[in-house]
């Protein structure tokens, strides 16, 4: 290991002006924790593994000590002999009713604590309390990954996030600060943050507002670069100095990875849940090859309810958070399918996770009892008719509902159209229903998906 900060663009007024201190307080204590995440995350396994099962045993310790719930749970298993597969897997349900019946596991007086809530479209949403030292680390590991991997901390980071707020003129609100790097900020010349909260952007005033500043980092939705770049042509983006391509809240479909590919801007996916932050950050050499954030998560694949989607063969995710100490995440069934491996092909001697499919997101389900992978660019349907958003849900084995916003009117022949495309897609077996709407009922949507399902 060689500490060296020649590379590093550090600040001419970085260290600290007190005497007998080197660096500040606030950004020492962040570098030290982006340490040890780096440390257990890329170190030696058995060290790291030691690490998680003792975590593992404080967590079920602290919830055994404070929740009736999760008492009857561990039943009368010792903790310290404990394996995760002896406990029951969790439901969304139970953690409803572990959450209502008991609230926050934390007492106020020790750490701060807040409520929040997933954001699924039917249904109830999930609701549960985090502890700020949980919103610590997500900040932590999210600027670790660049340190980890030995990116540019002088580009931009342009950050794209889903916003329920009224709509302004171009469909979006602009905020730009001197920095990405957190408390680093003051000890190091990183690149400008600049996010973009939207609803239905207008491509024009959005593109003149990108075009102000280089992109650098661009963390966005997949399927809003679709709807930006229906015709496929992204040159836009690197002729705006864009350098990396982050796609978040979905996956992004195979061909629009090309495009990015083929204009040398690298893709690096992360995979998180509001639940409990980062899960899994794709690999830089072995792309669809994602390295599990063990600093924060135990992810095992329950292979004894799987599916096939084409020649994979797909288990039912499930997570320990353990840090959830405020609403404890254990064995919880998060609602993915993947396949995980012991390593990758990078040398990582770690877990890895590959073929990550949402279950509601990009599968469909067929009368047949199979799943396959539903994706559906919108550039088709854009060819077929003008529109500011649409929404595609499977509502039953056999229909699927498609909503087109901002139009009023669809012709008889733009529907026959979008019918055939959609059975093309999806199989002939399905009833198409196309609608348009002045504006779809998102509800509290925030991910706003092109697509899902909502009978798996
Ligand atoms: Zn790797």
């Amino acid at each position: 290991m060689r500490i060296d900060f020649s590379e590093v663009p550090l600040k001419n007024r970085a260290f600290s002006e007190k005497p007998m201190s080197f660096v500040d307080e606030e950004p020492k204590t962040f570098l030290s924790a982006i340490i040890d995440v780096a440390a257990i995350e890329t170190g030696n396994r058995t060290a790291r593994e030691h690490w998680q099962h003792k975590q593992l045993q404080n967590l079920l310790e602290h919830a055994g000590q404070r929740s009736a719930f999760w008492r009857e749970r561990i039943g009368a298993k010792k903790i310290k002999g404990i394996s995760l597969s002896d406990l029951p897997i969790l439901t969304r349900s139970d953690v409803v009713e572990q959450v209502e019946t008991e609230g926050s596991l934390l007492p106020s007086k020790t750490i701060a604590t807040s409520k929040h809530a997933t954001s699924g479209s039917s249904g109830t949403p999930v609701q549960f309390f985090i502890s700020e030292m949980n919103a610590r680390y997500n900040q932590i590991r999210s600027v670790a990954q660049y340190f980890m991997e030995g990116c540019d901390l002088t580009l931009n980071n342009t950050v794209f996030k889903p916003s329920l707020r009224k709509r302004t003129e171009g469909g979006f609100v602009v905020e730009k600060s001197a920095g990405w790097l957190g408390p680093l900020n003051s000890l190091f010349q990183g690149g400008i943050y600049k996010k973009f909260s939207h609803s239905r952007p207008n491509r024009d005033l959005l593109f003149k507002e990108l075009a102000k500043d280089p992109i650098g980092y661009l963390v966005i939705q997949p399927s809003l670069v679709e709807s930006l770049f229906y015709d496929g042509d992204i040159s836009f983006l690197y002729e705006n100095g864009t350098e990396m391509f982050i796609p978040t809240g979905e996956a992004a479909d195979r061909d629009l990875r090309d495009r990015f590919v083929a204009a040398g801007i690298p893709v690096r996916a992360n995979y998180s849940s509001e639940e409990v932050g980062c899960l899994a950050i794709e690999c830089s050499d072995c792309p669809e090859n994602f390295h599990v954030a063990q600093s924060n998560v135990i992810i095992e694949v329950d292979n004894r309810d799987s599916v096939v989607v084409g020649s994979n063969r797909l288990g039912r995710v499930l997570v320990t958070h353990l840090h959830s100490y405020a609403t404890p995440f254990v064995r919880y069934d998060i609602g993915d399918f993947a396949t995980l491996s012991e390593g990758c092909g990078c040398g990582h001697d770690g877990l890895v996770l590959s073929n990550i499919y949402g279950r509601k997101k990009r599968l469909i389900k067929h009368s047949d009892g199979s799943v396959s992978r539903f994706t559906m660019g919108a550039g088709r349907i854009l060819e077929i008719v003008k529109c500011d958003e649409y929404r595609i849900r499977q509502t039953a084995l056999n229909t699927i509902e498609v909503e087109i916003g901002g139009t009023d009117q669809v012709s008889a022949d733009q529907i026959a159209a979008l019918k055939s495309l959609f059975k093309e897609r999806a199989g002939d077996e399905f009833q198409i229903h196309i609608n348009a709407v002045r504006s779809i009922d998102w509800g509290t949507d925030t991910k706003r998906l092109g697509f899902r399902s909502e009978v798996l």
